[in-house]
């Protein structure tokens, strides 16, 4: 059978199938595994790209029935039952029985994707590092800048999107520039940098509920960022952004390094196992499936995680790990002649989000909490799913320096990483045609 991704979906469906009668083929077009929620403290310094982001390989190597393939997947005929694919040389086309489709989210600009020039999503390795090079370097610029009156573009921070990504990025930016980087330069002071989150939505994480947006708001204050609330982003250039603000008037905020947080479609893979099967899209473009995460009319072909449009199913970790597990279950139990078919039923295990460092929200069953205990939680949670013992151990090393502390121990930028996208613009990478 064939896998398709390496993220929360692919690595739980592939190891949930170690024991039955089949040969797994993982395809993934990264050879890591990552863990999107940390991406945020690759971006700020906090972690290494390898604690949040171990080799596939490395993880099944152990499991004799799998093996892993790097390659974007261009093509899946349902028909043939094979599954196309392309390394940076040439393609491969590999047969299946069974197939499970963990393709994820891309960033959404709703329409805007010049937007990404300017302010870079959060989705991958390649994004936090990107991020990381454009926050420091910012500060750097700051630093040099002749004309005062242009210090503070350089030192004001937007990040769009005021979800659990956009609020945890903006409260270590605040942390960052109020707390690591205190001392450490001679013509700026870093403290006085601006830190705006904005949303088109009236509250900041609104999914947690009333009790814990106001909380959130109102720690986010204190750190030093400013929220503001109901704006719409009209447009990104290298210099700033516009906006529209309640009263439809248009403002502008002057600001060098901007990030969005503020929407994902599905990957393109849906659209095209839509078209190819007549299965239907909802509007963030997922592919709604059976009640057990088949794709209509295929049995064969199960879609999961952040692919997957299924009971109104939010696009977080805990909805990948649980539908891959339930289409690796199906599977196991074709093999073995029992009965198939059934539906996937998820538990809610709740969510929960940082602000700032011994700050957090967390809403689990009834329970609601907000400050410390919900950090702690946040804290145990986050390691339980962190991948690999040594990534364990050194990511709290990592956390005990920059939160008891006030380090950041990976503030390496490069060149290449601060001027990723164009780089791969010239490389044509950016420009890929889309899958067939
Ligand atoms: C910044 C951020 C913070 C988040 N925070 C939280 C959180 O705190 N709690 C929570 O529960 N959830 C969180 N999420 C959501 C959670 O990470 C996702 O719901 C989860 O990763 C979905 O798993 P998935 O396997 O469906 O997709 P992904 O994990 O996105 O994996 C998709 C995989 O498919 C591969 N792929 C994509 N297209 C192709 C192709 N054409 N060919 C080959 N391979 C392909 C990718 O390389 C990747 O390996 C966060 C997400 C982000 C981006």
């Amino acid at each position: 059978m064939v896998v398709i991704g390496s993220g929360f979906g692919g690595l739980f469906a592939t190891r949930a199938l170690r024991r039955a009668p089949v040969e797994v083929t993982l395809v993934a077009k990264t050879t890591h595994h990552l863990f999107q929620p940390l991406l945020y403290q690759v971006a700020t310094g906090i972690l290494a790209a390898g604690e949040i982001a171990p080799a596939t390989r490395h993880i099944l190597r152990h499991q004799r029935n799998a093996r892993v393939l790097l390659g974007e997947v261009t093509n899946i005929d349902l028909e043939a039952r094979t599954v196309t694919s392309a390394p940076a040389n040439g393609t491969t086309v590999t047969p299946y029985d069974s197939l499970i489709v963990a393709a994820g989210a891309v960033p959404s600009y709703f329409g805007n994707d010049r937007f990404a020039d300017h302010a870079p999503g959060m989705k991958t390795i390649d994004d936090a590092l990107e991020m990381r090079g454009r926050i420091f370097e910012a500060f750097e610029q700051a630093e040099l800048e002749p004309d005062p009156s242009l210090v503070q573009r350089w030192l004001t921070f937007v990040v769009v999107g005021a979800g659990p990504t956009g609020v945890e990025m903006a409260g270590q930016i605040a942390e960052l520039a109020h707390r690591t980087l205190k001392g450490n330069f001679r013509n700026i002071d870093p403290s006085r940098s601006r830190i705006v989150l904005l949303d088109a939505a009236p509250s900041v994480l609104g999914s947690f509920g009333e009790r814990l947006s106001g909380k959130a708001t109102r720690e986010l204050a204190d750190i030093g960022v400013d929220v503001q609330l109901g704006m719409n982003v009209v447009d990104i250039d290298a210099t700033g952004i516009d906006v529209l603000d309640g009263t439809g008037q248009r403002r502008r905020i002057e600001s060098v390094c901007k990030m969005w947080a503020a929407g994902v479609s599905a990957s393109p893979l849906g659209a095209q196992l839509a078209a190819a099967s007549g299965a239907k899209l909802d509007r963030v473009g997922r592919v709604e499936v059976d009640p057990d995460c088949t794709l209509p009319g295929h049995p064969d072909v199960f879609v999961v995680g952040d692919l997957m449009a299924l009971d109104d199913l939010p696009g977080v970790a805990q909805v990948a790990i649980q539908s891959a597990e339930h289409a690796a279950d199906q599977i196991d139990r074709r093999l073995r002649g029992e009965e198939i078919g059934h539906r996937f039923h998820y538990k809610d295990k709740g969510s929960m989000a940082t602000v700032s460092r011994f700050h957090a929200v967390a809403s689990v069953g009834r329970l609601r909490l907000a400050g410390f205990p919900a950090w702690v939680m946040w804290l145990v949670v986050h390691l339980l799913y962190l991948v690999g013992f040594k990534n364990r151990l050194t990511t709290v090393l990592h956390w005990t320096h920059s939160f008891v502390g006030r380090g950041r121990a990976e503030r390496v930028t490069t060149s290449q990483q601060v001027l990723a996208r164009s780089a791969l613009e010239s490389t044509g990478r950016l420009s890929a045609a889309p899958p067939e």
